[in-house]
């Protein structure tokens, strides 16, 4: 990294740093470190009812936490950790710790973790969910891997035997970031998802007449109901947003309208209160810049 005055001191996460070729290295170095360190978590964010707002699962987001620099997003490491192998290693680790938590939680409640398209084409793929599951006792059912439409760009032989063997071990799909991707609607045929997320630049400003988001979620959510898959509405953040989204039929609603990730900790006091049960919070509390 671009250590500015000796150890210790790093520059490397502005934006026209990391861009170069150097730097990602250095950060791929780092980031090396920091899963054998420890320094890396998962956090969850909870996926609610979009009527009633009770908890149906959770997402886990993995975080860096950076000695010097404090929680770093997964949009700034991931992609760096994808560009190399270390993807594989790190969400080897993912999958175990998010399992593992999974495991303490009431079991109507899921967890939902991430997988990029570069472990979606390795063959380790399959043996890394079932011993995750296997050594945290996990029922299958309840967990659900995330792609997104980029898995689609790989060799299609391979990845539908992707899909087969992970349903064979019966866990669910879900098609992240719907509708940003090469979207094409051909390869909803043939990958047996169970749900699709509706990605977050349609919910926000879904209410403005400005736009055409609320066509385009409800287009999503009659697709969906038509091939038997569940709705998620990401990035909801505002009340007129909750309940529009809810009014074009989406099941399931997650955003920082009930809350960010959280550490499991966290989350384990809640859960432990008997209270599945999350409360929209103010409009104007959590909405972030637009962006
Ligand atoms: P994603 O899977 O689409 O996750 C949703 C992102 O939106 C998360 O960002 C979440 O914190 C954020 N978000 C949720 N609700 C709201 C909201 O109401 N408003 C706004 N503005 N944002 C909201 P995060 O945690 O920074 O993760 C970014 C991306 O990094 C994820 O997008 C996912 O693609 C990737 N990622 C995160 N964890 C993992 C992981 O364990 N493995 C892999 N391969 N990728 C991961
Ligand atoms: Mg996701
Ligand atoms: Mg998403
Ligand atoms: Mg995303």
């Amino acid at each position: 990294a671009a250590k500015g005055g000796g150890r210790g001191q790093y520059r490397f996460y502005s934006n026209d740093l990391k861009d170069s070729a150097q730097d990602r290295r250095e950060i791929e170095e780092e980031l090396r470190d920091a899963l054998a360190r420890g320094d890396l978590e998962m956090h969850y964010q909870p996926c609610v009812d979009a009527k009633t707002y009770k908890v149906r699962g959770f997402e886990a987001l993995m975080r860096w936490n950076h000695p010097e620099r404090g929680y770093i997003s997964p949009a700034t490491f991931i992609p760096i950790a994808e560009d190399s192998n270390l993807i594989v290693a790190i969400g080897e680790w993912a999958m175990k710790q998010a399992c593992r938590d999974a495991a303490e939680w009431p079991d109507t409640i899921g967890v939902a973790v991430n997988v990029s398209a570069q472990q979606f084409s390795s063959d380790e793929l399959p043996r890394t969910v079932s011993n995750a599951l296997a050594a945290s006792g996990l029922d299958p059912a309840r967990l659900e891997l995330e792609v997104t439409e980029s898995v689609f760009m790989g060799d299609t032989y391979a990845v539908e035997k992707m899909f087969g063997e992970l349903k064979k071990i019966g866990v669910r799909l879900a098609l992240d970031d719907f509708g940003t991707g090469y979207s094409s609607l051909g390869y909803l045929k043939k990958a047996p998802f169970d749900k699709i997320k509706i990605d977050q630049s349609f919910v926000r400003g879904c209410t403005e007449d400005s736009n055409s988001n609320a066509a385009i979620i409800t287009a999503i959510v009659s697709l969906a109901q038509a091939t038997g898959m569940d709705t998620t509405a990401e990035g909801v953040e505002a009340m007129d947003e909750l309940k529009l989204v809810a009014n074009l039929g989406a099941k399931l609603v997650q955003g920082f309208i009930f809350s960010r990730a959280v550490p499991q900790a966290t989350l384990m006091e809640k859960l432990q209160d008997g209270n599945f049960t999350y409360e929209p919070v103010g409009p104007s509390k959590h909405r972030s810049e637009r962006r």
